[in-house]
């Protein structure tokens, strides 16, 4: 028998919390401390209160609550002790099923992760898809997580006991994140195309303009027709570019709202980088379209085919060429084999020579908005869906060089040496603590060598890269001046030389306010709370921002928000709720422009 929310609202605490019961193992005081909250606006919200009522418990309860759950596949399992929603939850994964060499495996590893960390393994067996991990992906994260420091599994267990709880609710609820999981399913098929060298590995890397690359193209743009976009085509760059018209005959007087995000991938990389920002606004005009609906606006969703810089040097090919930022000589770049652009785009089929005519008119559009995976642990710590991004940091970039002298290291006195690399290990310290001692700035010396090195030198050069970034340009360049000031002064100290190359500078791109607010309403429409952060990866909307608004949204990651690698990962709850947010925004752009009309 299934509940509603509205029952959940209305009951007494003691009959809510019977509705609820079994979410958390032999642990009702989760619920009865969410209950607190009532009433809930929507699942999500209820969801949210649940997962509160656990991070703020203390850590003796954190601990029963831990303890509270059963081994995988352990011993209550055999006798028949596991509650029955554990009961279903162990044999829909398999483990009821398991091999004597899997079941030996899971013993060992259960009985090493009870030792080092005082509870059980706790992993949401049914999945971030909700329809079960396979038994070999179960133990290779049992392995994965057995390595974790103490303090960060005891919160990645916790993570799980929501996921779980979440599921469960589902299930009481009758309620499937079913766009979701159409996404989902939507790039894992998109992820069955890999570049070569990497496919057989299993791995996923999908780079500019190779035939993998190219057959993701093709893919997306069927995807959306047989969504029901009114045009959809590939540019002279290799971008899909899908459009689902304005209502009425007047389509191409109305403006157009901009979305998407990038296809291609770093070198095996996640499923879900860029690809959830092409596929969660293709699944909002299909719904619009079954729903025989359009909008006062055009929806144009774009598919970029080039944002990471992988076989190429330069990178946001696909949003660059729409603000007029391709440069002709890239085309004469070479990849690792030899192949300029130019051929490789001779050879997909493309007219270089178009690209220019591609750049938008920012005149004819409303603005773009970008949704994409986090990539960072912030959202997955704090138990929140979304994110509301205020800015994407402006970056800067040097090169620089250490000079000292090498000399012996066993003859040379500690106060009389020249050292490189003690200089730019004492910088990279202050970098640290630096960057720290502002909000959001991040610092990173990420290359570090000493070129011809060896065991009984001292270090007379170093190499190194810096990398800092911030929300805000004179934040940054605050920084930045910090970090050279004290280079300086490293140096002069330590009478060694130094020379800096600027290789890269961005400048931040600050969220559109009223885009920003349409986010914010959105998310807050769902009952979920509102989390604003800048973002300090690089995206799509950087490049779109030089010619219009843009705003973009979160959606929280997996496994510590890990991202370009294959861990990278969402839930479909999640993704169903930035359709929900998406969808949300379209209709109050809808309203606040003339009124959508039924299709004609
Ligand atoms: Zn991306």
């Amino acid at each position: 028998m299934t509940i509603t929310l509205e029952q959940i609202n209305k009951a007494p605490d003691s009959d809510a919390t019977t509705l609820l019961a079994g979410l958390y193992e032999h642990s009702p005081w989760v619920v009865q401390r969410a209950l607190a909250k009532k009433p809930f606006a929507s699942l999500a919200q209820l969801k949210h209160a649940l997962a509160n009522a656990v991070n703020h418990a203390d850590l003796a309860e954190k601990l029963a609550l831990l303890r509270a759950h059963p081994e995988l596949a352990g011993k209550a399992i055999v006798a028949g002790d596991l509650t029955a929603e554990s009961s279903h939850e162990q044999s829909t994964a398999g483990l009821t099923h398991c091999t004597p060499a899997e079941l030996a495996r899971l013993h060992t590893l259960n009985a090493d992760y009870q030792a080092k960390f005082g509870f059980p393994f706790i992993l949401a067996v049914r999945g971030p898809r909700g329809n079960g991990l396979s038994k070999r992906q179960i133990i290779a994260e049992f392995e994965r997580r057995s390595r974790n420091h103490a303090a960060y599994e005891l919160e990645e267990c916790l993570r799980n006991v929501n996921r779980i709880a979440e599921l469960r609710l589902n299930d009481k609820v009758g309620t499937h994140p079913s766009l979701g999981n159409h996404v989902w399913d939507g790039l894992e098929q998109l992820a069955t195309y890999s570049d070569p060298g990497f496919a057989e590995l299993g791995q996923l890397t999908v780079t500019y303009l190779t035939d993998a690359h190219r057959a993701c193209a093709a893919l997306i743009a069927q995807t959306m027709r047989d969504s029901g976009f009114d045009s959809v085509n590939i540019d002279a760059v290799g971008n899909v570019v899908g459009i689902y018209n304005a209502a009425g005959e007047q389509h191409v007087a109305s403006k157009t709202l901009l979305t998407g995000s990038h296809f291609d991938t770093v070198r095996n990389g996640g499923k879900h980088d860029g690809r959830l920002g092409i596929y969660v606004p293709i699944v909002c005009v299909r719904e619009l379209h079954r729903a025989r609906r359009r909008l006062p606006f055009n929806i144009e969703v774009v598919g970029f085919a080039e944002e990471e810089g992988q076989r190429y040097k330069a990178t946001f090919l696909g949003s660059g060429a729409l603000v007029g930022d391709f440069k002709a000589e890239w085309l004469e770049q070479k990849d690792v084999d030899g192949i300029t652009m130019r051929e490789a785009m001779l050879h997909a089929g493309l007219e270089a020579n178009n690209i220019g005519a591609i750049q938008r008119d920012a005149a004819s559009y409303l603005g773009f908005v970008e949704v994409h995976i986090e990539q960072g642990p912030v959202l997955n710590e704090l138990d929140i869906p979304l994110g509301i991004v205020t800015s994407i940091n402006g970056s800067v970039r040097y090169l620089c060089e250490i000079t000292g002298m090498a000399s012996h290291a066993g003859t040379t006195p500690m106060n009389r040496r020249r050292d490189a690399a003690c200089a730019a290990a004492e910088l990279a310290l202050y970098i640290e603590k630096r960057a720290a001692e502002d909000s959001d700035s991040v610092g990173t010396m990420g290359m570090l060598q000493v070129p011809g090195g060896s065991i009984n030198v001292v270090p007379g050069r170093c190499l190194f890269s810096l990398d800092m970034r911030a929300p805000l340009d004179a934040q940054r360049d605050a920084l930045a001046s910090d970090v050279l000031t004290q280079l300086q002064a490293i140096c002069e100290r330590r009478s060694v030389h130094h020379t800096l190359e600027l290789t890269e500078k961005a400048a931040a791109a600050l969220s559109a306010s009223d885009w920003q607010q349409h986010w914010e309403n959105a998310v807050t429409a769902l009952g979920v709370p509102i989390h604003r952060m800048p973002s300090g990866a690089g995206h799509d909307a950087m490049k779109i921002h030089k010619i219009m608004p843009q705003a973009m949204l979160f959606v929280r990651g997996q496994n510590s928000g890990i991202s370009h690698n294959p861990l990278e990962s969402t839930s479909s709850d999640d993704i169903e709720l930035s359709i929900d947010a998406f969808m949300h925004l379209l209709l109050n752009l809808g309203q606040t422009g003339p009124t959508a009309s039924p299709q004609q």
